[in-house]
């Protein structure tokens, strides 16, 4: 079965971690043998080459790159100049990736359409994998020109904040408001038909955001508060919210996510019992909530800064997602509901949100 994954951090680890993703994951792992400058080397689950081989023929990959004042400790860069330039090269990875025919980009209708039929039709081993273009925090826009710009090169969703205080929005762990610049991004957006992608809104920005919004809305890598209880999960008042909106909510395979009390660094999938029948609850709950199977998807964030220390135990790459389906299917979902999940929530969405363009 096709597999749409909403969130794969792909350019981000060929430039941060320096991760040829073109490679089977194993020998990816072999490059990284010795090297302890971040958790998760030699345990990546990500390449293009696995993509291809678990059919997760389409995905929203992200540019992103942090600006951070002084005062605040998380990591990035000191410019949202800086910052801006982070992410063109992280296009310039894509663009390259395209001239070896690894990946192509769909920014509309028909090229999405396209891309459909290639991998329904094409038994080619080395279809290109689809990319949807997204901006994971935007503090790298540093003029509403810039979205304009991004636009043109085939930006089609951003998320305005990611982790703690943002130019436009507050993020994760942090709190407060949208502010006038993140109203003025937001209309700006709308304008541009771009997806707001509402994954890291700190619950007051989210709720500011949905009342000035009235463009597309999906969250590409959110799980359920109502089973782990974190400021970066979604209540069930957000998760009605998003149904109410027609958004589709991809599910994240970090561990942390998943199950309550997980210590990163401490815990692991083997003694928290993560496995990928652990995120069925998830989507099971946002299923409960909808009263159907068409709010929800895959946004598997998978090497989004962890390995295989810290995503489901029986994940070795993520050609294993192709395990979900079954994992559906015993929990009582038809053929209709896991194909929903599986890739058409996401399609239909984009099918919807570009069909004037
Ligand atoms: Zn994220």
């Amino acid at each position: 079965m096709l597999i749409f994954d909403a969130h794969l951090d792909l350019a981000m680890n060929a430039l941060e971690w320096n991760r040829n993703l073109v490679l089977p994951v194993d020998d990816i792992r072999n490059t990284e043998v010795g090297m302890n400058d971040k958790p998760d080397r030699g345990k990546n689950t990500v390449s293009l080459d696995a993509m291809r081989k678990g059919n997760i023929g389409i995905c929203v990959a992200t540019q992103i790159a942090r600006y951070v004042k002084n005062t605040n400790p998380l990591p990035g860069w000191n410019s949202p100049q800086q910052a801006w330039a982070q992410t063109q090269g992280q296009l310039a990875w894509y663009r390259a990736m395209e001239q070896l025919g690894e990946m192509t980009q769909i920014s509309n209708l028909t090229e999405l359409n396209h891309h459909l039929e290639l991998w329904d039709s094409n038994s080619d081993p080395k279809k290109p994998i689809g990319f949807i273009l997204s901006l994971e925090g935007a503090d790298s826009l540093f003029t509403l020109g810039h979205l304009e710009m991004a636009y043109e090169q085939g930006l089609r969703a951003v998320g305005p904040a990611h982790y703690g205080p943002g130019t436009y929005a507050f993020g994760t762990n942090s709190t407060g408001s949208i502010g006038e610049r993140g109203r003025e991004l937001l209309l700006e957006m709308a304008r541009l038909n771009i997806i707001l992608d509402v994954t890291h809104l700190c619950d007051q920005s989210f709720w500011e955001t949905m009342k000035v919004y009235n463009g597309p809305v999906w969250a590409s890598h959110n799980n359920c508060r109502a089973l782990v209880n974190h400021n970066r999960q979604f209540s069930d008042e957000q998760i009605k919210e998003l149904i109410s909106r027609k958004a589709v909510i991809g599910v994240a395979l970090d561990a942390w996510m998943m199950v309550p009390n997980w210590e990163r660094g401490q815990s692991s999938p083997e003694s928290m019992g993560v496995t990928l029948h652990t995120i069925i609850d998830h989507i099971d709950h946002i299923c409960q909530l909808s009263g159907n199977s068409l709010h929800v998807g895959i946004g598997t964030d998978l090497d989004g800064g962890f390995g295989k220390e810290q995503c489901p135990g029986d994940v070795d790459t993520i050609a294993d997602l192709q395990n979900i389906p079954q994992l559906l299917a015993n929990r009582g979902y038809s053929q209709e509901d896991i194909e929903n999940i599986m890739n058409k929530n996401f399609i239909g969405f984009l099918q919807e949100t570009w069909k004037d363009s």
